[in-house]
């Protein structure tokens, strides 16, 4: 398997105005550079993974990391980054190649594989689509119509005969848009195959803003009385407090009705079912009990949104806590800390609660998943 995927993303995005360079900002979740990688290695068609980057942008550089990657530095122009990830394969007795805009990244595996079929008897295979706008053409200073079904609109990735494609970006010396113009100019053969609609080139910040979302929201509650002689925890840390939360596990009703939450957003039920009193939970900290519901969120694709919380007591005063607790919850959650809310409410001295014998907590959270 002498085949690789190189990922353009050296670029500078002009028409896109944000401080962080597009490929390093957040699009469905994760940076956008990202999506192409997952992909790629997803795919398992590849040897490896080849990124140029601009060197600039080193300290954007946000992916996970990943034995497949090579981190190559482009040139000025899109073709000199892409004749140096060409350089850089001369060696390694490359076959196939693969050429994608890290801009991309809402192509299907399915099409990479489909590209790489094609690729058996030819030595280019590139997606296009076509336009749905009625198309006009400038020409000499004058505007013509064109027949829209004659015309192509070329998507990455595409793919290449390595040797083929190293000798005619070797030559080039005139600006392209993407490689499969270097075949074109010198009528060469290229396979055209269907590409995807939703293989969108992300060019304004209103692209990544429109992407598509999907929020859910869950409620959660608990309670649990106060006792001598116990550790209190809140929102995973400890209290100094005369007393502790009494329960099966560490008693931390803020985590517990964060959990309760999850689970509702989630629509799996709650957490007794999920944690039932068996000796497995004796005594275990609800940390834990919460990683692994966190667990189970993000393998459905979702990630926390925002929390809310009412800590619903008359002592300890949430105010002195508030940034511990916030801090906590934000490392727990892998939620930034200005998702997080947390309100004090006493209950002015009323009942249980008001006696310091018992703490209550009720939270909503928002999920969110990219779809
Ligand atoms: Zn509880």
């Amino acid at each position: 398997m002498n085949n690789y995927f190189i990922i353009l993303a050296a670029g500078k995005g002009s028409r896109f105005r944000s401080k962080i360079p597009k490929q390093y900002i957040y699009y469905k979740g994760k940076p956008l550079l990202q999506h192409s990688i997952d992909k790629a290695i997803k795919s398992k068609l590849f040897k490896k993974i080849l990124i140029v980057i601009n060197k600039n942008h080193k300290k954007y550089l946000n992916i996970n990391k990943n034995k497949k990657i090579i981190i190559l530095y482009g040139g000025k122009e899109r073709q000199d980054s892409s004749l140096k990830a060409l350089n850089y394969l001369k060696r390694k007795k490359t076959s196939k190649i693969f050429i994608h805009d890290a801009a991309r990244p809402n192509f299907s595996i399915k099409l990479i594989k489909n590209l790489k079929k094609n690729l058996i008897k030819h030595k280019a295979v590139v997606p296009y689509i076509y336009n749905e706008n009625s198309t006009k053409y400038i020409k000499n200073k004058r505007v013509i119509n064109l027949d829209r079904s004659k015309v192509l609109f070329t998507q990455t990735p595409q793919c290449f005969d390595y040797k083929l494609l190293y000798k005619l970006s070797n030559n080039n010396k005139i600006k392209i848009t993407d490689e499969a113009s270097l075949l074109i100019n010198k009528n060469l053969n290229v396979k055209f195959i269907k590409g995807e609609s939703k293989n969108i080139k992300i060019t304004t910040l209103n692209d990544i803003k429109s992407a598509d979302k999907k929020i859910y929201y869950g409620i959660g509650f608990d309670i649990h009385k106060l006792v001598k002689n116990k550790n209190l925890y809140l929102g995973g840390i400890k209290i100094p407090f005369h007393s502790g939360l009494k329960g099966h596990s560490d008693g931390d009703a803020i985590l517990h009705s964060i959990i309760d939450s999850i689970l509702g957003a989630l629509r799996k039920k709650d957490i007794g079912t999920h944690f039932s009193n068996n000796k497995k939970f004796k005594d275990i900290r609800s940390t834990k009990l919460l990683n692994t519901i966190i667990t189970i969120l993000k393998k459905n694709n979702y990630s926390v949104n925002n929390v809310d919380i009412n800590l619903i007591c008359e002592r300890p005063k949430v105010s002195i806590y508030r940034n511990r607790i916030i801090n906590s919850l934000s490392k727990l959650l892998s939620v930034n800390k200005n998702k997080i809310n947390l309100k004090g409410k006493t209950v002015e001295k009323l009942g249980l609660i008001g006696k310091e014998k018992a703490i209550a907590c009720e939270v909503i959270t928002s999920i969110i998943k990219y779809v």
